[in-house]
């Protein structure tokens, strides 16, 4: 946009109207985009299948970045990856490169704290052939949960306290409700109860070393001889749950005090996410595919690019016309009610007053900025870890980059897309053979199409990274003999 221009609407397809369009999506998030679309996006997300995909090292990736977030809220992490191998199959030297990217600073320490989780691994590597020292490697995985607890912990904390009084009083009505034989004839019901037996453990155990009000723990409650065993139990219960499918627990809702519901599965899954996260950074470390991995030597880099302004159209009018161009770009199949646009326009003049706002990168498009950018001498992995599900414009950046490139080209990916439009928001540059222009075009008609679709309210179409739960080997008889033996233990309790 020029700033001396009259209409002050940016030129369709320029990168102002592609952050417009994000604002303008922003505010029609929440009314617009149906609940059941929601549900199935954000629904237990898994690396996307796609091929040329190392599902390993994406899954491995994804795990890096959830673990190293550890404020309490508004942090997102990115990680991408470099590996050199050697020709020589005998030698493992060769060099890890790790690229990290954050949506605002990351801190200081960041660096020496996943260079120490990596010697863990490394360590857990090493132990992976001595199967004679299973309290060696037992040691060493509970100093890694340690280690990433403590980091994790004002996250885990507030993940684990958001519904506590709903998912206890869930326990409750449970235990009213449900004698112990129901709950040991049914393995989906033992598995709920044994997952909800051992979060009111947790809340115990939190309670035990609380040093203030409820938000105030001491971290050494990770270093609780009960923790990790605890932790162990509600993760494979919630696995277990997971592996029966998607209507095993999404039946199940916490009622909130504000008589609104919450799928049990979606709080669960926030509170096991670093249990899950460790369990794969294991379980990577003693893969036979990847454990050369770790004999190579880490470096660890951080990429970041300054905050940009971005101009938003000046009036009602000029945010109308701004729609009007998108919705002619995505030609919908049934016009749009001008009331529509109006009502629109007016209520985005309303939000958006202030018409300069600061916008960043959002992390995984610094990464792909990065990686397509600069010139490298070891080839990047075409996959990009994120912490958390793509929004609507990086998902339209990391489609309309593939898209655009050749055959040969490089292609990257990142978990998937929680269909959900954030703004402030800024648009990557990108090179790697694509031309910013040919990109910023594609980037533009993709947003406009989803705009117009959310302005008549159609669910936006699924994300790739639906469910997977049917891909999860399932609950083991041993497992369900546990979740059992708790459910005993705690009916006898009750009784006693
Ligand atoms: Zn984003």
């Amino acid at each position: 946009m020029t700033a001396g221009s009259t209409t002050a609407v940016p030129a369709a397809s320029s990168a102002d109207a592609v952050h417009a369009l994000l604002a303008a999506g922003s505010i029609a998030d929440v009314s617009l985009i149906s609940a059941e679309h929601d549900l199935h996006t954000t629904l237990l997300p898994q690396p996307v299948d796609s091929p040329g995909i190392d599902k390993r090292a994406a899954r491995l990736l994804d795990a890096l970045a959830a673990i190293l977030v550890s404020r309490a809220q508004h942090e997102v992490i990115a990680i991408g990856a470099q590996v050199q191998h050697s020709n020589d199959l005998s030698d493992h030297s060769g060099k890890l490169q790790l690229v990290l990217a954050a949506n605002a600073a990351l801190p200081q320490t960041i660096q020496a704290y996943l260079e120490e989780v990596w010697k863990c691994m490394q360590l857990l590597a090493e132990h992976r052939q001595q199967l004679r020292l299973p309290e060696a490697k037992d040691q060493q995985r509970a100093r890694m949960a340690e280690l990433i607890y403590r980091h994790n912990f004002p996250k885990f904390l507030r993940r684990v306290r958001k519904r506590e009084a709903a998912a206890l009083r869930f326990l409750e009505a449970m235990q009213n409700h449900i004698t112990k034989e129901d709950a040991l004839q049914y393995d989906s019901t033992a598995a709920v109860l044994s997952m909800l037996i051992h979060y009111s453990e947790l809340i115990d155990l939190l309670s035990a070393h609380q040093v203030g009000g409820k938000n105030e723990v001491s971290v050494d409650v990770v270093s609780d001889p009960n923790f990790l065993p605890t932790m162990d139990g509600l993760w494979l219960a919630f696995r277990n749950l997971r592996s029966m499918g998607e209507h095993s627990f999404h039946l199940w809702s916490l009622r909130l005090p504000d008589h609104s519901t919450v799928e049990l599965w979606r709080f669960f899954n926030k509170v096991t996410l670093i249990h899950g996260s460790i369990a794969e950074l294991e379980s990577a470390a003693r893969s036979t595919r990847l454990y050369r991995l770790f004999r190579k030597k880490l470096f660890v880099e951080i990429v970041d690019y300054p905050r940009k302004r971005v101009t938003l159209p000046t009036s009602q009018d000029a945010w109308a016309t701004l729609i009007d161009t998108a919705l002619n770009s995505a030609q919908p199949l049934k016009p749009i009610q001008p009331r529509v646009i109006q009502s629109t326009a007016a209520a985005l003049s309303t939000r958006f007053s202030d018409k300069s706002v600061s916008c960043e990168i959002h992390c995984e498009c610094k990464i792909l900025q990065h990686f397509t950018t600069t010139a490298y001498k070891i080839k990047p992995i075409n996959y990009i870890g994120v912490s958390k599900l793509s929004c609507t414009g990086c998902t339209a950046v990391f489609d309309s980059y593939n898209k655009l490139q050749n055959s040969q080209g490089h292609r990257f990916y990142t978990r998937g897309a929680h269909g959900k439009w954030y703004f402030p928001w800024f648009l990557p540059k990108v090179g790697g053979g694509v031309k910013q222009i040919d990109f910023t075009n594609r980037v533009y008609r993709k947003l406009a199409g989803q705009y117009a679709q959310c302005l008549k309210t159609v669910a936006l179409s699924h994300s790739s990274a639906l469910s997977e739960g049917s891909q999860e080997v399932s609950g083991t008889p041993e497992d369900f003999m546990y979740h059992k033996a708790k459910i005993v233990g705690f009916f006898d309790k009750i009784k006693a």
